[in-house]
């Protein structure tokens, strides 16, 4: 008997989804069962079915208790009903259970799969729970809105120490950091630190940061340039899904999502709802999605087998619809048929694609570390945010400087980030959203000054519509100069 066969099964949690799914489910389940896999599955309910019950979250209460208890979801693609009121399940299920990591591999299968990147083989990690993703949002004016971009340090920590503990574990060798900290200088530029401070325990992967503008180009262009990306939500979001695209087909990739109390895989397209019952549907993306679960519940030799068999299955041209091409394919088979084909092939490697590797008994240390010393918190100033249509920056700053509030001084009015007063230029566009800065004026700035400054310009008629402290730490700066200040 093989290792494979006797070890210890461990349980998952399955939901076979909407659409296509259950067919996909059901082919990528024999599959990985024909390849080894030790699973003691658990079905639960999700999607549509849920939805019309009357869930409006897609998921049923009992259903949490499985997902805490194997701490595993194989996921297949569900159907959101049309209409308002309901919510994304994947977003309900990620933010639930704290799944902080998003894994997308993204490798190009040329020539069997057409692309313009034949020998693209990255992946991309992103930060899933931070940045502009907490949907903290306000209209404050007339005119503007705002989005509230968080990002921790914890948070950042946990991200790029998974990059680099998955680089280490996949013998990859470099990791990739996206971020735009030439403008947003403190949150971008805290995961760059971040990213720099990690990196050093990890000297044999080469760490590298690109600004995320001209290192998303990069990628389109040669991805065969980048091993493992790490990059905040938002960049990781729009990028995971270009990187998938430009291998030649979104339809072959799974991806994972990470966290500490649960982990959940899936595929990266959606239901198919009218591919559904056909026996037609690809079952590769939710597949891939599999073998990332297999390596992080530690059956990377399971997933090897599997991979390698799906490998050679493309290579000897039989394909499912959407990737048959007359010349290179072979023979069109459903998903049934293609199941079967992989698995008549479990103990083969390709011949010409590269053989898939992976961590067979690595462990990630995902421990979390303890936090540094807490800087030294010092309150020096306020920004006060002042809705007023057609003001003009010398009249408001006028009006302010009447307040006469013991200890601060007004020093700077901004319009959308640039300096409008003192000094400024007659070019720039003003909206109705002033931001005006106190500083101390050398004695201390507390609470009570912050509360006389609302008092007094709501008095004298001014909509205060928020306030924004301003904080140094350890005497460093914590807060934005406006451009030309
Ligand atoms: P989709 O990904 O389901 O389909 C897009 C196109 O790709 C269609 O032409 C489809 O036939 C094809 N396709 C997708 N997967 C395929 C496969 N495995 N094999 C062959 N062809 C495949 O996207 P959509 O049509 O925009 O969405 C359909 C439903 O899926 C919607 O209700 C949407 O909300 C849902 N959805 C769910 C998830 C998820 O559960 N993670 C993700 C995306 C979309």
């Amino acid at each position: 008997m093989t290792e494979i066969a006797t070890a210890k099964k461990v349980p998952i949690t399955v939901a076979h989804g909407d659409g296509i799914g259950p067919e996909i489910m059901d082919a990528t389940l024999r599959i990985i069962i024909a390849a080894g896999a030790a699973l003691d599955i658990e079905t639960i309910a999700i999607g549509e079915s849920v939805y019309n019950a009357g869930l409006s979250n897609g998921i049923e209460p009992s259903s949490w208790e499985s997902l805490r208890r194997t701490k595993v979801f194989l996921k297949a693609p569900i159907t959101t009903p049309q209409g308002g009121g309901f919510k994304s399940l994947n977003v309900t299920v990620r933010k639930t259970l704290g799944m902080y990591a998003n894994v997308r591999p993204c490798a190009s299968l040329f020539p069997y799969v057409a692309t313009k990147h034949p020998k693209m083989n990255l992946v991309i990690v992103r930060e899933n729970e931070e940045d502009v993703y907490g949907g903290i949002e306000h209209r404050q004016t007339q005119q503007v809105t705002q989005c509230l971009k968080l990002i921790s340090r914890p948070g950042s920590e946990r991200i790029v120490r998974y990059a680099f503990e998955y680089a280490r574990a996949n013998k990859r060798k470099k990791v990739t950091c996206f971020t735009k900290d030439n403008i947003m200088k403190i949150t971008d530029g805290l995961f760059h630190k971040v990213f720099d401070e990690i990196a050093k325990e990890y000297p044999e992967i080469e760490a590298e940061h690109w600004i995320v503008d001209i290192g998303a180009a990069k990628m389109a262009d040669t991805p065969e340039a980048f091993d493992v990306l790490v990059m905040p939500n938002l960049y990781g979001d729009v990028l995971s899904d270009v990187a998938a695209q430009i291998t030649g087909s979104v339809g072959l990739a799974g991806s994972a999502n990470i966290g500490d109390h649960c982990s959940m895989f899936e595929a990266i397209h959606g239901s198919a709802p009218r591919r559904a019952g056909q026996n037609m549907a690809n079952p590769s993306g939710l597949f891939h999605g599999a073998l990332l679960m297999l390596s992080h519940i530690g059956q990377g030799d399971v997933a090897e087998k599997a991979h390698n068999a799906w490998l050679r299955t493309i290579e000897d041209g039989i394909h499912t619809y959407d990737i048959y091409k007359e010349g290179t394919s072979k023979e069109k088979v459903g998903t049934k048929e293609f199941a079967d084909a992989i698995i008549a092939r479990l103990g083969q490697k390709p011949q010409h694609l590269a053989p898939a590797e992976y961590a067979k008994d690595a462990v990630l240390d995902l421990s979390i570390r303890p936090a540094g010393p807490s800087a030294k918190k010092q309150r020096v100033g306020v920004d006060l945010y002042i809705d007023k249509p057609n003001g003009d920056p010398d009249e408001i700053a006028a009006g302010l400087n009447r307040l006469g509030v013991a200890g601060a001084k007004l020093v700077v009015i901004a319009n959308r980030g640039t300096k409008v007063w003192p000094d400024g230029n007659p070019d720039t566009f003003w909206s109705d959203h002033w931001s005006c800065r106190f500083e101390s004026d050398g004695g201390p700035f507390d609470g009570s000054t912050v509360a006389k400054l609302v008092e007094g310009a709501s008095g004298a008629g001014f909509d205060v519509v928020k306030t924004e402290g301003l904080y140094t730490f350890d005497g460093e700066r914590g807060y934005s100069l406006a451009q030309g200040q």
